[in-house]
């Protein structure tokens, strides 16, 4: 029988208690690393979430996505058979041209082979055929191309690349890049979605007034008319006094419950075949038909003082106050029988600059701009 030193045994022991103690050091860092990636990456995810733009989401996807996966390359292909896509980033102030690492495709036919009927994503290295997604001089050597997929359709793919050939291999654990492809599918069907019906729609969606869009669709249709029948027609612009006050006040939500409230109240002044239209921010227009400009007038003064006179609480039980100032003005088809679009935007300038002038002499007051003439003829401008 052969005798243990006691000694030794424990030498062993604390060697082996040493070597334990370093795995538990590395993985306790692995799990902070990975505490702090998926912090990081949850952050993203919510972002991502309350995007409804699409210069937003493209903007959102390329930066934060390279910075929050540590990312050497990173390029987005988008499937735009009719060029909509590329036109709303135009209308958002970014072209396409400006940004390399979009990459918009007429269809899907040079993706699909890449990804199977599953739809599966490709990690691997980076060969020939995929270049195309990669316009820098220098190519990665590994990457993860994530097809975004709804209902069977393919809306276009992210694509991530490393210098490292072990970053993305074939096989490995994708539980984040699953995450990020099926949340950046939503995204992209919803953000699509929301622009187009942004686009088409006729409706303001925070007033439930009609838009901008409606407004100047409807202008040439009711000059049109006031021609065919000879009836007179009014414009008001109405612009809410110190609106930025009540937003810096009592925050931008309770700023959009305002914008809400007022408007309810001007269409509440306005008869049916009336059009009130959102402008923009917090400008309204309305197109009083067959109103000359006496009455015009005395249908501003009602809204104003209905305003002046009706108040909103906040939150906190806290009395809004606000108010509103109009600027009025006139189109007469018998002095104006043909107008040219030059003078369909003189009617409107009457009606901004008596706007202007309501404001110039304390706000909460209504201000006539007159009735419509050709250029020759002088525009009279008084306070009601
Ligand atoms: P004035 O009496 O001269 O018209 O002053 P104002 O503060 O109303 O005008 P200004 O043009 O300085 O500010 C308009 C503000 O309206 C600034 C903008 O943040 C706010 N605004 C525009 N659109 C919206 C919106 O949809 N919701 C909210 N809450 N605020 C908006
Ligand atoms: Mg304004
Ligand atoms: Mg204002």
């Amino acid at each position: 029988m052969t005798e243990t030193n006691p000694v030794v045994e424990i030498d062993e022991l604390q060697i082996e208690l040493c070597i334990l103690q370093s795995h538990l050091d590395r993985l306790l860092t692995r799990i902070h690393q990975n505490e702090a990636k998926l912090h990081r990456f949850q952050s993203l995810e919510t972002q991502l979430l309350a995007i409804n733009s699409l210069r937003e989401l493209v903007e959102h996807i390329l930066e934060d996505t390279k910075a929050v996966f540590e990312l050497d390359f990173i390029s987005l292909v988008l499937i735009d058979p009719k060029g909509e896509l590329q036109q709303f980033l135009k209308e958002d102030g970014l072209p396409q041209e400006t940004i390399p690492e979009l990459i918009p495709l007429a269809d899907d036919t040079q993706l699909k082979p890449w990804f199977g009927k599953a739809f599966h994503a490709y990690l691997g290295p980076c060969k020939n055929h995929h270049r195309i997604l990669f316009s820098g001089e220098d190519t990665p050597a590994s990457i993860a191309l994530l097809p975004l997929v709804r209902r069977r359709e393919l809306l276009g793919c992210l694509n991530l690349g490393s210098r490292e050939s072990t970053r993305f291999t074939y096989g490995m654990a994708t539980d984040f890049l699953d995450r990020l492809r099926s949340i950046l599918s939503v995204c992209l069907e919803n953000t699509r979605n929301f622009e187009m019906l942004r686009r088409t729609s006729l409706i303001d969606a925070l007033t439930g007034v009609n838009n901008r869009r409606f407004f100047e669709q409807r202008l040439g249709e009711e000059i049109n008319r006031a021609q065919r029948t000879g009836d007179p027609l009014s414009f008001l612009f109405l612009d809410i006094d110190y609106f930025k006050r009540i937003n810096d006040t009592y925050g931008h939500q309770t700023g959009d419950m305002v914008l809400a409230e007022i408007a309810g109240q001007i269409r509440s002044q306005l008869r049916n075949n009336d059009v009130l239209a959102r402008y923009g921010g917090e400008e309204f227009v309305a197109i009083l038909s067959g109103a000359e400009l006496d009455r015009a007038v005395e249908v501003a003064e009602r809204i104003r003082s209905r305003i002046e006179h009706h108040s909103i609480n906040d939150h906190n039980g806290e009395t809004i106050p606000f108010t509103i100032s109009i600027g009025v003005s006139a189109y007469n088809p018998k002095l104006v029988p043909s107008m040219t679009k030059e003078d369909l935007q003189g009617l409107m300038e009457l009606a901004d600059q008596a706007l202007y002038h309501a404001k110039r002499n304390g706000r909460n007051q209504v201000a006539c701009g007159g009735v419509y003439r050709k250029k020759a003829e002088k525009q009279r401008v008084a306070a009601v």
